[in-house]
């Protein structure tokens, strides 16, 4: 036996006070145990060089005294949105890992078979049910130091007072639209000082996770602080239609072939028949006759796997990407909470399909954002442009409204709700804009999309 293996060995034998090098706990408190020492207790109980007060983000100081950060997190309530993909993996994470004890887990989606091979909290017996339900109650059973409750349920259905009460909120949703109401819900509770600076006690972190097949990213959004979803919502494209002539004239991408093959060929060849998407068979035709196409119009990248995508309008899941966003989501949530360390600031891109890449940046906030500046914002419109067309031009235009209302410092111009108002002001949407306002006058513009938000936007007349 060497001197070396021997010194091993006898350092395994010795007693605990001289075993491994241990880092010293310089307080007076009692040493940890080896179960406590793999535990977060670790990290919430001793002092950090990289604690968040530190950090580029600071947000709160990290407190280890009498246990402060630990104490923090076990009393910490959050609320978990989602309870798909990314949702299964962010709650087995939180009750892993202890972070906190009160969750609640919001979703109103039931439980498919075609979830089963990645939604792990859910069984072949739970197809139908509630995933909120069967995930709290999965989590609940196995975790019993857990308690998770669930609201299968919309999220615009709860108020702001139900959102007030978390210490940090969670979001894995996978459409744009609900990412849109939940920053905008967020960003509204934040009340501000008389000097106009945000109150740190309104201000509910939101760690919003998203993947799409082998990419995924995860961001903190700070409300009125860092960045917010709607600044960076340029980076999700809106869902257009792609005109139909495109698709049969000029095809430029793999997915204009698809929709050639299975809307264009597919009627002309089977006009009796509707294409069944869950037949291999007529998908593989689909297939066949895309790739026949791009090949003509010297187009790569028509897959099989990408047809499935384009016809049945699914993004692929993959069961490892959610495992790492929200494995991400759960250690910003955690650190957020503790301060333990310094928060990712602001955005997490993670990218796994051509080899694995991974990078951190920092997403300015967007100066004319609608939810979380109060930039004024201004159009130049003909006068005789209706209140129709600028409510178009809402929807259509970088703002993606869904249904604005508007009204002016003087009177009500349009109002979606009540069906009262709507029925008294509709009138007003066919005229001009020079009967209704003065050049110059601002008009206050909400919309469903994003909670309370509202816009202010002057017009002036060409
Ligand atoms: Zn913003």
């Amino acid at each position: 036996m060497t001197s070396q293996k021997r010194s091993a060995l006898e350092m395994t034998n010795s007693s605990p006070t001289n075993a491994l090098p241990i880092p010293q706990d310089t307080t007076s408190r009692p040493p940890l145990s080896g179960r406590q020492r793999g535990s977060l207790k670790t990290l919430l109980t001793r002092s950090s060089p990289f604690a968040n007060e530190t950090g580029s983000l600071p947000i709160g100081e990290f407190d280890t005294s009498n246990g402060g950060s630990q104490h923090a997190t076990s009393t910490a309530k959050i609320l978990v949105v989602g309870a798909g993909g990314l949702g299964c993996e962010i709650l087995k994470d939180l009750a892993m890992s202890c972070v906190v004890r009160d969750i609640v887990v919001i979703d109103l989606d039931t439980i498919d078979v075609t979830n089963l091979n990645r939604q792990f909290l859910f069984r072949s017996k739970d197809v139908g049910h509630s995933k909120a339900e069967v995930a709290a109650k999965f989590i609940n059973e196995r975790c019993p130091w857990m308690n998770v409750e669930f609201y299968h349920g919309k999220i615009q259905d709860k108020d702001a007072e139900f959102y007030r009460q978390f210490k940090v909120v969670i979001s894995g949703l996978d459409n744009v639209e609900a990412r849109r109401w939940l920053n905008g819900m967020i960003n509204n509770l934040v009340e501000f000082d008389e000097d106009g600076d945000p109150n740190p006690e309104t201000i509910i972190p939101l760690v919003d996770g998203g993947t799409e097949g082998f990419s995924g990213q995860s961001r903190l959004i700070l409300p009125r602080i860092t960045s917010c979803f709607e600044c960076s919502l340029d980076a999700f494209a809106p869902t257009a239609a792609v005109p139909l002539c495109t698709i049969a004239e000029t095809p430029r991408i793999p997915e204009h072939c698809i929709a050639y093959a299975y809307v264009l060929q597919w009627a002309k060849e089977f006009p009796d028949r509707k294409l069944d998407t869950d037949s291999p068979a007529d998908m593989k035709w689909v297939y066949e006759k895309a790739l026949e196409r791009a090949n003509q119009f010297g187009i790569g990248g028509v897959t099989y796997m990408l047809t499935m995508g384009v016809v049945k309008n699914i993004i692929p899941a993959v069961a490892s990407t959610n495992a790492i966003v929200s494995a991400v989501c759960v250690n910003e949530a955690m650190k957020v909470l503790s301060f333990c360390s310094q928060s990712l600031n602001t955005y997490m891109m993670y990218m796994g399909s051509e080899g694995i890449h991974s990078h951190t940046f920092v997403y300015e906030q967007k100066s004319t954002c609608p939810v979380c500046t109060t930039h004024v914002h201004r159009m130049a419109l003909s006068p005789s442009t209706t209140l129709n067309a600028l409510l178009q031009q809402l929807c259509e235009g970088e703002f993606r409204l869904k249904s604005p209302s508007v009204t002016s410092s003087s009177k009500t111009l349009y109002m979606r709700k009540p069906a009262a108002l709507e029925k008294a002001t509709k009138g007003n949407l066919d005229k001009p804009l020079n009967e209704l306002i003065n050049s110059g006058e601002e008009l206050t513009i909400t919309d469903p999309v994003f909670h309370d938000t509202s816009l202010q936007l002057i017009v002036t007349f060409e």
